[in-house]
């Protein structure tokens, strides 16, 4: 009880004050009464002082301690002190981590005042719009006069998409959020990777709307012409061939579309069978000489080992692209030659031609989807130029890659590299017959003819 502790020096006083009076002389008490008034005066006054004197400056200073009456309530004062500085500590921590995480952060962040100056603005807002100083208006380093129109304009609109002179050449993301009455957030962020993806995206709608376009337009004028005239038997099979060609050019499409995004779809990794690619090579190089309808000498010669740990449907896609293109893209009475060796710890599937050849300038993009050297020729072939671009992929998916060389006039050869893991040295099951077990480099010493 704070009150009897500040009165118990007084009532002390008082009695011996009274007990001079009453064993002394009036005198003598008075003279002790007031003595005892002026320590009581003086103790206050110290208090006091060190009271005021620790008030002045709170966080530095420690709360005074007492005696008495003064002892109890400064210990309380100095408890609560201590705990305001707690909690003081607390929050500077969690704020220093919250700072520290947002100036991680990729993306831009400023906060501004109704006036859009800048109050604050995390790391990468810093660089991005080389802000300095304090307090400065936003336009100041965003000067673009669409940024201007968009800080005035209604924060919910579309997010404003900009070029920044300290980031040549990247696109961003500028969108303005209102937290406050008093204050906006302007974040910034690099779309420079996602619009690209857009434009990507948009060419292929465009490029596999226009090639759809083209045989849709031939069968429909075909049919019309079908159903309002009266032909003779002869034109109207030609032109009832051409309807199933084109049909067959728009069947081919969809095919290879379709491969394509289960490509793409199918994650990084491809399924890990065990492929007999002596029987592979054997099997396509039959269905080439199918295909060349005996127009082409297609030989192989096989070096490599047996098996390779690959996805059996990926790689035979792959090898049975080049085989059609250098069907397509050799003239009859020319060479085709399947090659399967190993070199350097690699595995080299090639196929040569002596056909017509690329020009050299379009090897780096001829497997781009939809990229032809001679359109008309693509497609008079029934090509619908996606074939590379499934091979590249599949040899992606198998951390392998493929070679394109070419000479105008004289052929190409295009070679798909498998990584030595996936080259096998053997079976790995003990069940397999001789064929199986025997040395992976089986040669097959002489050159065999398929077609
Ligand atoms: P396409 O269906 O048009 O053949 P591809 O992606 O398979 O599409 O090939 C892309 C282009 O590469 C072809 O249009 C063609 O110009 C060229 N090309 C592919 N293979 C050969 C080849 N063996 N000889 C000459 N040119 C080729």
């Amino acid at each position: 009880m704070i009150w009897l502790r500040a009165l118990a020096p007084a009532a002390v006083a008082l009695a011996i004050g009274a007990a001079l009076s009453w064993f002394v002389s009036d005198t003598v008490a008075a003279r002790w009464l007031g003595g005892a008034l002026l320590l009581f005066a003086l103790m206050q006054a110290f208090y006091l002082t060190r009271v005021h004197h620790w008030a002045a400056l709170p966080r530095k200073r420690d709360v005074p301690v007492g005696a008495g009456g003064w002892g109890i309530l400064l210990d309380r004062l100095a408890r609560v002190a201590r705990q305001q500085q707690e909690s003081v500590a607390e929050l500077s921590a969690e704020l220093a981590l919250l700072h520290s995480a947002v100036d991680r952060l990729p993306d831009g962040l400023v906060v501004l005042d109704r006036f859009d100056h800048i109050e604050w603005a995390n790391n990468a807002a810093t660089e991005l719009h080389a802000i300095f100083g304090s307090r400065r208006p936003i336009h100041l380093f965003i000067r673009q006069p669409e940024f201007s129109a968009y800080l005035e304009g209604d924060e919910r609109a579309r997010p404003l998409v900009l070029s920044l002179p300290t980031r040549p050449g990247r696109l961003f993301e500028l969108r303005l959020h209102r937290t406050d009455d008093a204050h906006r957030l302007l974040i910034t962020r690099d779309v420079t990777e996602q619009s690209k993806l857009d434009a990507v995206r948009r060419d292929f709608v465009a490029n596999v709307s226009h090639e759809i376009r083209t045989p849709v337009t031939v069968i429909g004028g075909f049919a019309e012409t079908l159903l309002n005239l009266e032909l003779d038997d002869a034109t109207r099979r030609t032109y009832l061939a051409t309807i199933l060609k084109q049909s067959q050019t728009m069947q081919r499409l969809v095919e290879d579309l379709l491969t394509l995004s289960s490509l793409d779809g199918a994650g990084g990794v491809p399924v890990e069978d065990t492929v007999d690619l002596h029987a592979l090579i054997a099997a396509l190089a039959d269905e080439a000489g199918v295909l060349s309808q005996g127009a082409h000498t297609i030989t192989t010669r096989i070096d490599g080992p047996q098996y390779v740990r690959a996805a059996a449907t990926e790689l035979e896609s792959a090898i049975r692209n080049l085989l059609t293109n250098a069907v397509r893209y050799t003239p009859a009475g020319g060479r085709i030659r399947i090659e399967w060796r190993s070199r350097d710890g690699e595995g080299l599937l090639s196929v040569r031609d002596t056909g017509i050849g690329i020009p050299e300038e379009h090897l780096p993009r001829l497997s781009e989807r939809f990229y032809r050297v001679d359109r008309g020729r693509s497609r008079d072939t029934g090509g619908t130029g996606l074939g590379l671009a499934i091979v590249k992929h599949i040899m992606n998916r198998h951390g392998g890659r493929l070679q394109i060389e070419s000479r105008v006039g004289e052929g190409s050869t295009f070679t798909l590299r498998l990584p030595g893991r996936r080259l096998m040295a053997a079976l790995p099951t003990a069940a397999n017959d001789g064929g199986a077990g025997a040395p992976a480099e089986r040669v097959d010493g002489t050159d065999s003819a398929a077609a």
